[in-house]
């Protein structure tokens, strides 16, 4: 499906985005290929970067497989991006994973899982491609969670990890200012991917969820991919260290619950 986007200068602009081969990292990789951009995937399975890609011209893409925990996977993938097409312009780090945990049965090696994906990925990402970024003067975008704003039930561990990835982004915004490279988040709300699909499809979840959010619907990737492509570009150069909510206006709400007959109960 082609999206509607506003334009933007992409063209000979060279965009790396991670976990680029599912739900949100998938429609900001299309998002950039649609308007013209070189759009280097990375992920874990070649066969859904190569899906990712597939509809757009070989010249301008690549798929480098790559798990993001590990540094010296990151390395050689950002050198092969910088041999091929010699600058990376925008990084953005959407590689992530969440894992439901009370603090009774918690078992370690979850936060292990998400700590080494969200916050040693950010890290290993960011280590590779600073140099690059600081020659284009270009910018990082990382992928967080409102999760990371507030405590959510029943993922205590999770939200640590997008906390982290939030003020990580802060800090890298004033280390890196000086060299010219922008470092914004963007923190989604409940967005439909094929990992929150069996949650939107639980009508009792889907009620629950809308008390929650003003625009009275779940998010799609490309509302993510929307914000991405703007705070990628040039009207967006003077915004750094910025946290972004995409979230149907969830954290506008102090918590007081909306009329339930708002939502269709009774
Ligand atoms: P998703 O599971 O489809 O996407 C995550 C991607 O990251 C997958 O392609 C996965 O293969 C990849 N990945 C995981 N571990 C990796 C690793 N070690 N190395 C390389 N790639 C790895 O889910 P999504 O909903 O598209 O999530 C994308 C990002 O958005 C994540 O950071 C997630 O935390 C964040 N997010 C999602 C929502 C939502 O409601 N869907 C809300 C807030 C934030």
């Amino acid at each position: 499906m082609t999206i509607g986007w506003a334009t933007y200068p992409y063209g000979g602009r060279v965009v790396v985005v991670t976990g680029a081969g599912s739900g949100i990292g998938r429609a900001i990789a299309v998002a950039f290929l649609e308007q013209g951009a070189t759009v280097c995937v990375l992920g874990r399975s070649a066969d859904a970067l190569g899906d990712t890609i597939a509809r757009f011209p070989a010249e301008r893409t690549c798929a480098v497989p790559a798990d993001v925990t590990v540094q010296a996977d990151v390395d050689s993938a950002v050198w092969s991006i910088l041999d091929r097409f010699g600058r990376i312009d925008v990084v953005v780090n959407n590689a992530g994973s969440s894992e439901p945990s009370v603090i009774d049965d918690f078992d370690h090696r979850a936060w292990d899982r998400m700590r080494s994906v969200n916050l040693d990925g950010l890290i290993h990402v960011a280590r590779a491609t600073v140099p690059a970024l600081a020659a284009s003067r270009g910018n990082l975008i990382a992928i967080s969670s409102i999760a990371g704003l507030g405590g959510d039930w029943g993922q205590f561990a999770y939200n640590a990890t997008k906390g982290g990835v939030n003020t990580m982004v802060q800090s890298l915004a004033l280390d890196l200012g000086d060299r010219g490279i922008r470092v914004n988040a963007i923190a989604p709300g409940f967005i439909a991917t094929q990992q929150t699909r069996s949650r939107l499809d639980d009508t009792e979840f889907s009620h629950a969820l809308m008390n929650r959010v003003p625009a009275n619907r779940a998010g799609v990737p490309e509302d993510v991919a929307r914000l991405a492509l703007y705070l990628a570009g040039p009207d967006a150069g003077y915004i750094t260290g910025a946290i972004i909510p995409v979230d149907g206006g969830t954290t506008a709400s102090s918590g007081t619950p909306r009329p339930l007959r708002a939502i269709g109960y009774r």
